[in-house]
């Protein structure tokens, strides 16, 4: 009798191990803003909070702002309590936040706090200062600040304020992705190269690009009305004590379903918040050349 209960009660706590997340950690508060962007935060919000959700390492609070053209009052009640979450997620491009909402993401993130960035919230903010050193290269002319690529060697390139391109994209493609730093523990374990779903391949972003961490790139073709450079994809930049993570891939959600997207997104979002990944790398991974999509 004795050896059936054991015998069963093994099983049980096998069963659990089976459906746990290999961590044992509490879930890391998530928050995500949208409410105006040029692109469809509609469709492709639920996507991120989707793949978030199902990594089992993120709960994620939606804060959704004020539509474009809001009544001044409108914006009296987007108050986003940053304090609350590990990490807040920017899926926004519009008009300027409230000035105490400003001051309430410089403390959070200067004071520790994660911050990440996906595709157009770098177009975000063009005249809010600290916005563009965290964010370290966003969607502006060229003659705002510094451009950074890659040349064949895999040296980086800063090319000064009013030279070459400034932002753009060509014609949407599915285009191979390099990961350049294979000791981040975002990085780590990833493919060299890997072929990512269709999306909008940004060039020639521009900013102070102070201490900042290129994690990923992207070769620009000619022949899709590119630039002929590599252009950086994924990267990081310290504010303070707390860190943020870039990435300008994820202009629809058809782009969002990427598995190598999701991947590099949600271990961004767990690194900003503890420093340290324990999410794996899917096993069925977008290869040099095919991409992975999932629904
Ligand atoms: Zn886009």
């Amino acid at each position: 009798m004795r050896s059936t209960l054991t015998k069963s009660s093994l099983c049980l706590s096998a069963f659990f191990c089976l459906i746990t997340p290999a961590f044992a950690a509490d879930p890391l508060n998530l928050l995500l803003i949208d409410g105006q962007n040029n692109h469809d935060w509609k469709r492709t919000t639920p996507v991120l909070k989707s793949f978030l959700e199902k990594s089992g390492r993120f709960t994620v609070d939606v804060a959704t702002s004020p539509p474009a053209k809001a009544e001044g009052s409108a914006w009296d009640a987007f108050r986003p309590d940053f304090s609350n979450y590990q990490v807040v997620l920017s899926n926004y491009n519009g008009e300027l936040w409230p000035k105490p909402v400003q001051k309430a993401l410089e403390e959070y993130v200067s004071g520790g706090g994660g911050l990440v960035i996906v595709h157009a919230a770098n177009n975000a903010f063009p005249n809010w200062p600290e916005f563009n050193r965290m964010i370290g290269l966003g969607w502006r002319g060229a003659g705002f600040g510094d451009r950074v690529t890659v040349d064949d060697k895999g040296s980086v390139v800063r090319t000064a304020k009013g030279e070459g391109p400034g932002a753009g994209h060509g014609a949407q493609h599915e285009f191979s992705v390099v990961t350049r730093d294979r000791q981040h523990p975002v990085m780590m374990g990833l493919p060299i190269e890997w072929m990512h779903a269709k999306d909008e391949l940004y060039h020639g972003q521009r900013g102070p690009a102070a201490d900042m961490h290129l994690l990923a790139t992207a070769y620009s073709t000619k022949s899709t009305g590119g630039t002929d450079a590599h252009e950086p994809m994924v990267w990081w930049i310290p504010f303070g004590k707390g860190k943020v993570f870039t990435t300008v891939m994820g202009h629809g959600d058809y782009s969002m379903k990427c598995v190598g997207f999701q991947t590099i997104v949600a271990r961004g979002c767990e690194w900003v918040a503890t420093d340290k990944v324990t999410l794996p790398i899917p096993k069925s991974f977008p290869t040099a050349d095919k991409s992975l999509s999932v629904e």
